[in-house]
Protein backbone atom coordinates (compact mmCIF):
# COMPACT_ATOMS: atom_id res chain seq x y z
CA UNK A 1 0.00 0.00 0.00
CA UNK A 2 3.23 2.08 -0.56
CA UNK A 3 2.66 2.66 -4.25
CA UNK A 4 2.14 5.84 -5.42
CA UNK A 5 -1.14 7.68 -5.78
CA UNK A 6 -1.70 9.74 -8.77
CA UNK A 7 -3.26 12.86 -7.77
CA UNK A 8 -6.83 12.35 -9.42
CA UNK A 9 -8.74 14.34 -6.77
CA UNK A 10 -9.66 17.31 -9.29
CA UNK A 11 -10.05 14.33 -12.55
CA UNK A 12 -12.82 12.07 -10.17
CA UNK A 13 -15.82 14.02 -11.27
CA UNK A 14 -15.09 14.18 -14.78
CA UNK A 15 -13.98 10.49 -14.37
CA UNK A 16 -17.32 9.64 -13.02
CA UNK A 17 -18.83 12.18 -15.78
CA UNK A 18 -17.51 10.41 -18.88
CA UNK A 19 -16.11 13.16 -19.45
CA UNK A 20 -12.25 12.49 -18.92
CA UNK A 21 -10.00 12.11 -21.59
CA UNK A 22 -9.83 8.50 -22.39
CA UNK A 23 -5.88 7.69 -21.62
CA UNK A 24 -6.60 9.31 -18.17
CA UNK A 25 -9.75 7.85 -17.98
CA UNK A 26 -7.57 4.49 -18.48
CA UNK A 27 -5.01 5.37 -16.02
CA UNK A 28 -7.71 5.47 -13.24
CA UNK A 29 -9.18 2.61 -13.90
CA UNK A 30 -5.89 0.57 -14.13
CA UNK A 31 -5.04 2.32 -10.32
CA UNK A 32 -8.07 1.84 -8.98
CA UNK A 33 -8.35 -2.14 -9.82
CA UNK A 34 -5.60 -2.36 -7.01
CA UNK A 35 -5.39 0.50 -4.93
CA UNK A 36 -8.12 0.09 -1.98
CA UNK A 37 -7.49 3.84 -0.93
CA UNK A 38 -8.11 5.40 -4.43
CA UNK A 39 -11.01 2.58 -4.83
CA UNK A 40 -13.17 3.41 -1.97
CA UNK A 41 -13.29 7.14 -2.89
CA UNK A 42 -14.38 6.42 -6.38
CA UNK A 43 -17.17 4.07 -5.13
CA UNK A 44 -17.88 6.96 -2.50
CA UNK A 45 -18.24 9.29 -4.75
CA UNK A 46 -20.07 7.50 -7.67
CA UNK A 47 -22.67 6.42 -5.12
CA UNK A 48 -22.86 10.50 -4.40
CA UNK A 49 -23.21 11.07 -8.35
CA UNK A 50 -25.84 8.24 -8.86
CA UNK A 51 -27.60 9.97 -5.52
CA UNK A 52 -27.71 13.18 -7.47
CA UNK A 53 -28.98 11.38 -10.80
CA UNK A 54 -31.59 9.97 -8.62
CA UNK A 55 -33.75 13.00 -9.72
CA UNK A 56 -33.17 14.32 -6.27
CA UNK A 57 -31.09 16.92 -5.45
CA UNK A 58 -31.19 16.41 -1.76
CA UNK A 59 -27.79 16.96 0.48
CA UNK A 60 -25.48 14.33 0.70
CA UNK A 61 -26.27 12.15 3.95
CA UNK A 62 -24.69 12.71 6.68
CA UNK A 63 -22.57 9.79 7.18
CA UNK A 64 -21.75 9.55 3.67
CA UNK A 65 -20.52 13.53 3.41
CA UNK A 66 -18.43 12.77 6.80
CA UNK A 67 -16.91 9.54 5.05
CA UNK A 68 -16.29 11.47 1.86
CA UNK A 69 -14.58 14.44 3.87
CA UNK A 70 -12.34 12.17 5.68
CA UNK A 71 -11.20 10.08 2.58
CA UNK A 72 -10.73 13.73 0.78
CA UNK A 73 -8.70 15.02 4.17
CA UNK A 74 -6.60 11.72 4.13
CA UNK A 75 -5.76 11.95 0.84
CA UNK A 76 -4.76 15.72 1.15
CA UNK A 77 -2.63 14.92 4.20
CA UNK A 78 -0.87 12.01 2.56
CA UNK A 79 -0.44 14.45 -0.58
CA UNK A 80 0.47 17.21 1.57
CA UNK A 81 1.68 15.53 4.60
CA UNK A 82 5.08 14.64 3.37
CA UNK A 83 7.93 15.44 0.61
CA UNK A 84 7.76 14.64 -2.90
CA UNK A 85 10.03 11.75 -3.77
CA UNK A 86 9.05 11.21 -7.71
ZN1 LIG B 1 -4.32 4.99 -5.17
Amino acid sequence: MTEKCPDYVNELNDFLDGTLDAATCAEIQKHIGHCDNCRIMVDTLRQTVTLCRGGKSEPLPAALQARLDGLLKARWEQKFGRSRSQ
